[in-house]
């Protein structure tokens, strides 16, 4: 069961009762972020308990925050694969080039992790009805999970979104707004439109739980590793909740006594288009600040404003990783390579991390003998 304890904020530390609903911090404004009892679930729990363990992200319940396990809702999210890339490794020179492919998530991206676990948790303290600001995946899996929790869920999206995004919305019986201008704009209508209802926002790292869900990948990464972390990872970033997640894993399975000390090197990829982080990693900013005019066919990529900046500028320093951007043209056309070379028809946010390996092995940044994870975060099905 799980080990939950407290949410701590994850910037001026102040600790908060878990069973309660919190969004951001109420004394700076910033993320919560969940904490167990992680010397106790060391001693009750080993990692070779996992081998009788179900085949998805509820394996690791106890580093998850929910309770009760009839409010686990599941449609069989995580545990995808770890394939590798050889036909393009081949061509790279590379041996140890790998491809976790969260296309295969139920509603075909990784953003099923986050959503999973926030509609589990929102259920299990009494909420019902949810709504959610989205480039297109989130709003999918979000509506998907509180149709089968029997929660009401409305959307606010960008109205340029790919229709596919929207139908699969309106198929799940969300009620879905479509919104003149970025993820940004949504955004503001839904924190309105939460307060007006007194629905529950669902928003990414604004609620705690989220990316619990995206940690996860973390978790299985170590898994298929054999608890030895590859050499870099590399991850298109748009609100940076997968990047943080696993970098939140990584030490608790440490604390754990999972793993050891050695971390992967992160790598941010964004867009040339919105490329907020890799400037303000460059400018060595702490925090970083807002991109005009975002654009980029990568939707998921195009956020002109993360809440977790901080979180995410921290663990691409402490890792010793980078943070570039690639321009659209180059980013589609490793989409396309990595379908025609690897059979995996990627979105073009997992095109873009091919395109980033590529420009870090030319410019000696890495090594073609490291182990290299490349993040295919959703299926490119729904773009077309
Ligand atoms: C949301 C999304 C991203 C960005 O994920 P974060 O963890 O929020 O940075 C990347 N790729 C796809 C396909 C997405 O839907």
């Amino acid at each position: 069961m799980s080990a939950l304890t407290h949410l701590e904020c994850s910037f001026c530390k102040k600790e908060y009762e878990a069973d309660e609903l919190h969004t951001l911090c109420p004394a700076c404004g910033k993320p919560l972020l969940a904490r167990y009892d992680l010397k106790r679930v060391r001693e009750e729990w080993s990692r070779e308990d996992l081998a009788v363990r179900v085949a998805s992200l509820w394996r690791y319940q106890e580093v998850l925050p929910i309770r009760n396990e009839e409010n686990a809702i599941s449609l069989g999210e995580g545990h995808t694969p770890l394939l590798r890339a050889e036909r393009l490794g081949r061509k790279l020179k590379m041996r140890n080039l790998f491809i976790k492919d969260e296309g295969l998530n139920p509603t075909g991206s990784f953003k099923a992790r986050g959503l999973c676990m926030a509609i589990s948790r929102a259920k299990e303290l009494g909420v019902s009805e949810v709504v959610i600001p989205s480039a297109g995946n989130a709003a999918g899996a979000m509506a998907a999970y509180a149709a089968k929790a029997g929660m009401k869920a409305h959307v606010f999206m960008p109205q340029d979104v790919p229709l596919p995004f929207r139908l699969e919305c309106e198929a799940y019986g969300a009620q879905v707004m479509l919104v003149p201008g970025l993820i940004t704009d949504c955004g503001q209508q839904a924190r309105q439109a939460a307060a007006r209802h007194g629905w529950f926002n669902v928003s990414t790292l604004k609620e705690p739980y989220r990316l619990e869900g995206k940690k996860t990948m973390g978790y299985e990464l170590a898994e298929a590793f054999d608890w030895q972390l590859p050499d870099v990872i590399i991850y298109p970033t748009g609100g940076g909740t997968g990047l943080i997640g696993m970098w939140k894993a990584f030490a608790e399975m440490e604390a754990l006594g999972w793993i050891g000390k050695d971390r992967p090197r992160m790598v941010v990829v964004q867009a040339q288009g919105c490329a907020p982080i890799p400037r303000a990693f460059e400018a060595r900013e702490e925090f970083a600040t807002p991109w005009e005019n975002a654009a980029t066919v990568a939707a998921g990529l195009r956020v002109p404003v993360a809440v977790g900046d901080f979180l995410i500028l921290r663990a691409v320093r402490e890792s010793n990783g980078t943070a570039l951007a690639v321009s659209d043209d180059a980013l589609v056309a490793a989409q396309k390579r990595m379908a025609s070379r690897e059979g995996i028809f990627a979105c073009p946010e997992g095109g873009a991390t091919l395109a980033a390996l590529e420009t870090l092995l030319a410019k000696g940044w890495l090594m073609p003998d490291e182990t290299v994870v490349l993040f295919n975060t959703g299926s490119g099905l729904k773009y077309t």
